[in-house]
């Protein structure tokens, strides 16, 4: 049946694993192995000069890993994947393939906390110079591209900001400018968004959140779309000969998942952010029901948004999909069927009412983390926020009185208890 294909859903399940041919073995084996023994002198050769595909060391692939590569690959309608051992080390790992010491990126300024350190602070201490936009103008993105940049870079949706961003015009900005488009679709996982769709040339996602689905498992993948023009003259690390592994060419030699080699056998391997198999499977277990459980998410916080934009005790509630949101239209766009389980909202009475109600919560979880199945709630101006003055805060888009519900898959009417009564005991 290689010319059926299978929707979405199937492929949640599917993609990347056949039943195991030794054992029979229905689930996804946990391949717990460091290394894999060669069959000869000659097939380890072959297999270190790239000549055939096999797997030699778990730092560079294993066959858990790869099943989990594949899956999300084909769930974002990619070429390739490969898996890392975080979402920040698989974005590290993508931008580190396309950049150098002298390079420059240009990336939306509202991005998840952990990603502009790492871009302001860490790359800039390896000689890589981020320019920061606001994207609500994607135009913000050409005027501050220059010579050397290789990359824009953005969120699908914005992590606290839940601002959209327009992909199909960042896209076009990308490729006038013979450059790659970066897009984190952490938040709203190909259920409800495939930037490669829109032009996308690298997704990238925390499979910490979402994709596993359960607040268990660390992990990150970048995935290539198989349709950037690699010898367009701006990426000579790609055609020329690999001075990381045996001059390789990587374009040259493997095409349209040139890209995701190259990430794999130069700043993987030599780096080592290394997903783990068992990693690989538990976050595979919550793929398997990725399609059952987003629409449940989505519902569910378009429900509590619109409860709380009419309750007494709130100042202000921030969804895309509520109408009225500035963000309303990209949401339509870009996320038709629900603009994912995150909503952020200011309740009456400022920072302290704030802490208050995060006090008087009682089914709801009080912790730094998103996307799980269980409801989290964070007061992000006492926690995650808290070492910046006020003004700080609100350039970084948190208000003394927001707090921000990553909202899960309990009864609705449960959740919707614990919020009224601890804004009751918030005043
Ligand atoms: C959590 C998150 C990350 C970082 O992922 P980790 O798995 O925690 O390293 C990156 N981007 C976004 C949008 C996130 O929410």
């Amino acid at each position: 049946m290689a010319d059926h294909l299978y929707g979405f859903d199937t492929l949640c399940l599917h993609a990347g694993h056949i039943p195991d041919a030794a054992t029979g073995a229905r689930a996804l084996p946990i391949y717990q192995t460091t290394s894999f023994v060669f069959d000869s002198a000659d097939h380890a050769a072959s297999l270190f000069n790239l000549q055939t595909f096999g797997n030699v060391y778990s730092r560079i692939s294993n066959p858990t890993v790869a099943a989990l590569e594949e899956r999300v690959a084909a769930l974002e309608g990619g070429r390739a994947g490969l898996a890392a051992a975080t979402g920040m080390a698989a974005q590290m790992t993508a931008l580190l393939t396309l950049c150098r010491a002298g390079d420059h990126l240009v990336a939306s300024r509202t991005l998840y906390g952990g990603t502009y350190s790492q871009f302001a602070v860490t790359f800039a201490q390896f000689g890589i110079d981020v320019t920061f936009v606001d994207p609500d103008d994607p135009e913000n993105f050409r005027r501050a591209r220059k010579g050397n940049t290789k990359a824009l870079y953005a969120e699908t949706i914005g992590n606290p900001q839940l601002n959209i961003a327009d992909l199909d015009a960042l896209a076009t900005i990308a490729h006038d400018a013979g450059i790659p488009l970066v897009i984190d679709n952490t938040l709203a996982s190909p259920y409800l968004c495939r930037p490669i769709e829109h032009g996308a040339d690298i997704v990238v996602h925390s499979l910490t959140k979402y994709l596993g689905g359960h607040g268990t498992t660390m992990g990150g993948i970048l995935v290539e779309s198989g349709k950037f023009p690699w010898d367009n003259g701006n990426f000579p690390q790609m055609t020329e000969p690999s001075r990381g592994y045996h001059g390789v060419r990587f374009y040259e030699t493997f095409g349209d998942f040139g890209f995701t080699m190259k990430a794999r056998m130069e700043t993987m391997r030599t780096l080592g952010p290394t997903l783990s198999p068992l990693s690989a499977f538990l976050l595979l277990q919550g793929i398997e029901t990725l399609h059952v459980r987003m629409p449940r998410h989505c519902e569910s916080t378009l429900a509590i948004a619109q409860h709380l934009s009419e309750h007494p005790q709130i100042a202000w509630v921030n969804y895309p999909l509520l109408s009225g949101n500035r963000y309303e239209a990209l949401a339509r766009k870009y996320l038709p069927s629900g603009a994912s389980g995150i909503l952020t909202f200011g309740v009456k009475g400022g920072a302290e009412a704030g802490v208050r109600f995060i006090e008087s919560v009682q089914m709801l979880s009080h912790l730094a983390n998103v996307g799980d199945a269980k409801s989290l709630v964070i007061h992000p101006a006492s926690t995650t926020h808290r070492q910046l003055s006020e003004d700080e805060q609100r350039a970084a888009g948190v208000l003394p009185e927001m707090i921000r519900l990553s909202v899960g898959l309990e009864s609705l009417s449960d959740i919707l208890w614990d919020l009224d009564q601890a804004l009751n005991n918030s005043q």
